[in-house]
């Protein structure tokens, strides 16, 4: 079962929001902007209509960033601390929301991973390296 909302906030709390499922999907993109916006080997990406998402906090600090020469991608991020919160998709009505920001389980698992092509050189499957619960 889905949950009735689902909130999310960045690292230092000033930003807040709320999606309501259903979510219209859930993808991890490895493309060489993901890698740098996210930092990491790729990002999450949520995708929630925009009649579904609601700021409840702290819209006023969120920085906007469009790549310039890019038809959709956007960095929106907490001028605070940094952390990377939801965007409206540019010509279209779907919010992308980072899956890492989400305060709760969305229910909802990665589909699929798109621009596999352009994974980082240095991208292991989880399922390849050992785990362990805290630093080692
Ligand atoms: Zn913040
Ligand atoms: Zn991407």
């Amino acid at each position: 079962m889905q949950p009735e909302a689902l909130t999310g906030s960045c690292l230092c709390g000033s930003v807040k929001f709320e999606i309501k499922p259903p979510l219209s999907g859930f993808r991890y993109c490895h493309c060489s902007r993901c890698q740098k916006a996210s930092g990491s080997a790729h990002a999450s990406n949520i995708f929630v209509p925009q009649s579904q998402m609601k700021w409840l906090t702290g819209e006023g600090l969120i920085t906007r960033f469009d790549v310039p020469g890019a038809k959709r991608f956007s960095v929106w991020f907490c001028s605070r601390c940094g952390t990377r919160v939801p965007h409206k998709v540019r010509e279209r009505d779907d919010y992308l929301v980072p899956a890492g920001v989400l305060d709760e389980d969305p229910a909802m698992r990665p589909q699929n991973s798109i621009f596999w092509n352009s994974k980082a050189p240095w991208y292991v499957e989880p399922a390849e390296i050992p785990k362990f619960s805290e630093y080692s």
